[in-house]
């Protein structure tokens, strides 16, 4: 057993009159602060020493899990190498110090890396011009949604209150059409896991505003049909939404926009690489095709015929509030994590990008399939999904089997999603990984469904490794306990 102090709160390792600090004195003189301003009591703060503070800290920082301390196979969220470059480039001083309202003239440099990268999405999706404001892919979906609005108004086609959407599809995207006030319709996969043209056709008419479609859909397989399923959309006057959250597997292989998409979102921090592990920050910029740009909200940075770089602003001539597109100019910082990605790999390594991702899941879901249930076993792009172990009559679930991998040091798939299947375990090894570290998670996973077999129990009470086994998942979502406080009060 180690001695680190797990579990403990900071708050219980204090003593009163402990201190971890010494302040300077001030070189300003003395001021009494106006008693209106000063707190009633002492803050409730934790008295420590140096070594205790540094330990404690050091000691929580090594119980997460990354990308850079183990394999992160997650299906659909796309948790991949976030080189250290990104991160330098992004923390440089001259862009950190930036101020949101400082005149355009005075920033020419960040202006242009922004410009560079719209420039640069738009080049790699096929599309005619990008917004990089929307801060997350469910963002980007409702900033596009908002977007397909305004055009059917300003054709005063406001009947179209409907968006077609996959049963496959991520839970954002029926989430965020309810949100922009549409109502979804859900079309049907086929029993290979393709959108169903035939469900498709008689969901088509003059009240459909859009059908939402991720390609490669959740299943990581590729939309054969898209032609014609465009082709069936326009055709009743409605407009092609490409979920692009994921869109390592076009890299460098085709692009939404020559596929008759008309507007589209991409995950920054998916497919181009920024840490979003816990939630953000994310960046999810929204592109239109050729003759919809009037309708993308702004702000965006344009190159004027002096070839400096300014802010043009439009929103009050539309129906989007700046509220709902994000502030400013975006997260910024993910955007030059973006740029600095797309300019290392250069034009002609993003092209392997695709191929590599496709690559490494084929490989995984080939190896594994002996041992693990394949639904479809069709080619995959940059993800598959397995339905739990091929052999059920042990008991063994997915969750068993994500638990067990915590014991081995990898980070589990994702689980349970997508809904078409009930042990669903999604794999997805992105193009960074090497074929040593892919060798060494089949044989983990090989060895789970050994156990599974020879000894259920252990798999079933996993993990055995970690600081603490099972949490109520239930329970911390509906009853989380985040301050010391409140601990406190519900163990009295
Ligand atoms: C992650 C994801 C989203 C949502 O992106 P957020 O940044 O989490 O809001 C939407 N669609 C697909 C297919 C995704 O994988």
């Amino acid at each position: 057993m180690n001695n680190k102090l797990y579990g403990n709160l900071i708050f219980e390792l204090s003593h009163p009159g402990r201190k971890g600090y010494s302040l300077p004195k001030s070189r300003f003189g003395h001021y009494e602060i106006p008693s209106g301003l000063k707190r009633e009591a002492d803050a409730e703060l934790p008295e420590c020493d140096e070594m205790t503070v540094v330990r404690h800290y050091t000691n929580l920082s090594e119980n997460n899990f990354g990308v850079d301390n183990g394999f992160y196979p997650l299906g659909s969220c796309t948790m991949k190498y976030n080189p250290g470059i990104n991160e330098e480039i992004a923390s440089l001083p001259d862009f950190v110090n930036l101020h949101p309202l400082q005149p355009a003239e005075t920033c020419q440099g960040a202006l242009e890396a922004y410009y560079e990268l719209q420039q640069a999405l738009a080049e790699i999706s096929g599309l005619s011009e990008f917004t990089l404001n929307p801060c997350a892919g469910a963002h980007g979906e409702l900033t596009g949604l908002m977007t397909i609005r305004s055009y059917h108004k300003s054709r005063g086609d406001e009947k179209r209150t409907k968006v077609i959407i996959p049963d496959s599809a991520h839970g954002t995207n029926p989430a965020s059409a309810a949100v922009c006030g549409l109502e979804v319709v859900e079309v049907k996969s086929t029993p290979e896991g393709l959108v169903d043209v035939e469900d498709l056709k008689p969901l088509l008419g003059d009240d459909i505003a859009a059908m939402m479609m991720t390609n490669p859909n959740t299943l990581g397989l590729f939309e054969k049909e898209i032609p014609e399923i465009a082709q069936l959309v326009h055709g009743c006057g409605g407009l092609m939404y490409y979920d692009g959250a994921n869109l390592n597997p076009m890299l460098g292989a085709c692009r939404p926009g020559d596929m008759g998409f008309d507007v589209m979102h991409i995950n920054l921090h998916k497919t181009f690489s920024t840490p979003h592990g816990g939630g953000g920050p994310g960046s999810g910029p929204v592109g239109v095709r050729k003759g919809l740009e009037e309708f993308l909200p702004k702000p965006r940075v344009i190159k004027d015929k002096d070839g400096k770089f300014v802010i043009e602003n439009n929103l009050e001539e539309y129906d989007i509030h700046q509220n709902h597109i994000g502030a400013f100019l975006g997260n910024f910082n993910v955007e030059l994590k973006a740029l600095a990605y797309i300019l290392t790999l250069g034009r002609e390594n993003i092209k392997l990008v695709g191929p590599l991702s496709t690559l490494n899941a084929n490989y995984i879901k080939e190896v594994l399939k002996d041992a693990y249930e394949l639904p479809i076993p069709s080619l995959c792009k940059h993800e598959f999904v397995f339905n739990g172990l091929k052999d059920k009559s042990t008991g063994v679930t997915t969750m068993d089997v994500a638990k067990r991998l915590l014991d081995y040091g990898y980070h589990a798939p994702t689980i349970y999603f997508p809904l078409l299947f009930h042990e669903s375990l999604m794999i997805e090894p992105t193009e960074n990984e090497s074929k040593d570290t892919i060798d060494k998670f089949c044989d983990v996973m090989h060895k789970i469904a050994r156990e599974a077999t020879e000894d259920p129990e252990c798999v079933k009470s996993a993990p055995h490794h970690t600081p603490i086994s099972r949490a109520d998942d239930v329970l911390a979502a509906k009853n989380p306990i985040v301050t010391y406080k409140q601990l406190v009060n519900d163990k009295d």
